[in-house]
Parts: structure tokens; sequence; C-alpha cells
């Protein structure tokens, strides 16, 4: 039986990825593989490839296939990294990550897509993702330094627990703006400084916590 959907995301990638400068093997190959759909509520399984974000629980929502991808590329991931995600939301970007990098660690303040999360991430076999019930801005200090960390929530400034928390060489991606539009920020921590390069204009749910929005 040929897997309708693995079709429909083969055509999201040579219409939504490629002619936008997704090149990155990895990337690619993990866009391939995640099941996109099942992170998204079954009624709304039709639009889960399409060239937008969607709705999740709790108000919130999930990035634009390309948006992920994107910031997935921007982490010039290797393999071998331990990364760590902060918004967990509908678990998809963790997902993504998990077939590139060794390890991810994610991070979500909202119980009930915390749980929802985890139980996709069981039943697809991700055993390589750990979840944590949590305010994100803080990091998660005991499995650091990680050699990239991804937000998926804007907020004001980067907060400082996870450059902390970011090991020598290590990117960093976060929309970083007011509450109505932000820009991707990669950071890039290098032993001598840390450099900060802005990209895309983006719109993201609010990042809530002690070094986000208050609400
Ligand atoms: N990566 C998600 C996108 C989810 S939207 C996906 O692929 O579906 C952003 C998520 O960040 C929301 O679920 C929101 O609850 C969460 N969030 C906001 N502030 C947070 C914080 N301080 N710590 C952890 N999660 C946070």
């Amino acid at each position: 039986m040929t897997d309708v959907y693995a079709t429909i995301r083969e055509r999201m990638i040579q219409e939504q990825l490629l002619p936008r400068g997704i090149d990155d093997r990895l990337t690619l190959k993990a866009m391939r593989d995640v099941p996109r759909h099942v992170f998204v509520d079954d009624a709304m399984w039709g639009r889960a490839y399409g060239d937008y974000p969607l709705p999740i629980a709790a108000g919130q929502t999930i990035s634009q296939p390309f948006i992920v991808a994107y910031m997935t590329q921007a982490l010039g991931l290797a393999g071998t990294e331990r990364v760590l995600e902060i918004g967990t939301g509908s678990g998809y970007q963790a997902a993504v990550l998990s077939r590139i990098c060794d390890k991810v660690f994610t991070v979500e303040r909202v119980h009930t897509l915390l749980a929802s999360a985890r139980r996709l991430f069981d039943k697809l076999r991700y055993y390589n993702i750990v979840a944590k019930l949590d305010d994100g801005t803080l990091g998660w200090p005991e499995n650091g330094p990680y050699d990239a960390i991804v937000v998926t929530a804007g907020g004001p400034v980067i907060p400082a627990p996870l450059v902390d928390q970011l090991a020598d060489g290590g990117r960093l991606i976060m929309p970083v703006g007011d509450q109505s539009i932000q820009k991707l920020q990669l950071l890039i921590k290098r032993e001598e400084a840390i450099e900060i390069t802005d990209l895309e204009s983006v719109r993201f749910v609010n990042l809530i916590g002690e070094h986000g929005w208050s609400r």
C-alpha cells in the first residue's frame, strides 16, 4: 500500500522547501520522514501539509513547514548533537530535530500540549526525545551544555540562561521582537564573542516566562 501522506510530503518539499533555499540533506530527509499530519487534529489532516501554520490546542500554533525547515537548517546539524527546544507545542519541530541529531530535550509550559506530544513521540518510537513541563526561558540546566538551541515562541530578548547553556561554537535560533512581529535571530557562541544575525521576519505565539513576556 502506498502512503498517500508520503506523496503529499514529497510535494511539500518540491513546492515549499526546495524553491526557497532549503537544501540541507539532513533537514530535507527529516521533513520527508516525519508524518506532520499526526501532530494536528484529525479534522485538519487534509490541510496538514499546506504552506501555513495551523492551530493546535491551548490557543497555540504549529509553524508553517518552511519555517520548521528553515530553523532546523539554520542550526547546521551534522547528526551527533544534543539539542534543546523551548516550546514543544504539538511536538512536530522536536520530531524533525530528533531524526537529525543524537538527542532532543524539549520544554513546554502547557501540560495538555506536553502530554499529547509525549504520546506521539512514543507512538512514533522517537525514543531520543525527552520532554518536560517547565518555564523554558530558564532552559534545562541539568542536561546542558547543548550544541544547538531552538526557541519556537517569540520573546523580547534571547533569555540569558539559554546562552549560558549553549556550548562553545553552538547555535541558537529564536524569534525576537514585540508581540505581533519578530525577526528570527541566529546566535553563534564563540569563545571570543557572541555573534547575532537577523534573518527572516516571522510571527510566533508569545514566549511566556521569567525571561519572556508576562502573559
Ligand atoms: N514547536 C512547536 C510550536 C509550538 S507554538 C510545534 O512544532 O508545534 C509555541 C509553544 O511554546 C506553545 O506550545 C507554548 O505553550 C510554548 N511556550 C511559550 N512559552 C514557553 C515557555 N516559557 N516555556 C516552554 N514553552 C513555552
